[in-house]
């Protein structure tokens, strides 16, 4: 801000050889707005330091949350939806999507982890309790279309 100081140095200055008393009021209150402003300038720069501070601390946090995201995806664990989404039906749970449709894919009553498809022909399973489905994993979109129904 030294613009701002150089501007206070040459009204203290004129200040000091105007005759007329009127343009000397003047010029004090042009000095205490420039003092003001200086003031806001300052408090602005302290904020926008703190701001960036908060940004790069949050940055490192979104970063951390993208790699055990990342992580988790590579481990097959699929992020599940939230409880109250969840519709038990045949003993698994069915997530309900916006609109009242359900994902195809049953999860574990236990783990609420999506079950795996191992083959067609056999239950949906949990990687994580063991947990199987009453129905084979062919017959979901039948098991879907009652739950839908119903
Ligand atoms: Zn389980």
């Amino acid at each position: 801000m030294d613009t701002a100081k150089n501007v206070l140095d040459r009204i203290a200055h004129l200040i000091t050889s105007v005759r007329d008393s009127k343009d000397v009021d003047e010029l004090r209150i042009v000095q205490h707005q420039i003092e003001v402003l200086q003031q806001e300038h300052l408090a602005t720069q302290k904020e926008t330091r703190k701001v960036a501070a908060e940004n790069l601390e949050l940055a490192s946090k979104v970063k951390v949350l993208e790699q055990q995201i990342a992580r988790l995806k590579v481990e097959g664990k699929e992020i599940v939806a939230g409880p109250d989404e969840f519709i038990e039906h045949l003993g698994v749970l069915f997530s309900r999507k916006a609109g009242g449709r359900y994902l195809r894919k049953p999860f574990c009553p236990k783990c609420q982890r999506a079950m795996k498809e191992v083959s067609p022909q056999l239950p949906f399973t949990c990687s994580g309790c063991k947990t199987s489905t009453p129905f084979k994993a062919s017959e979901i979109n039948d098991v879907i279309l009652r739950l839908e129904r119903s």
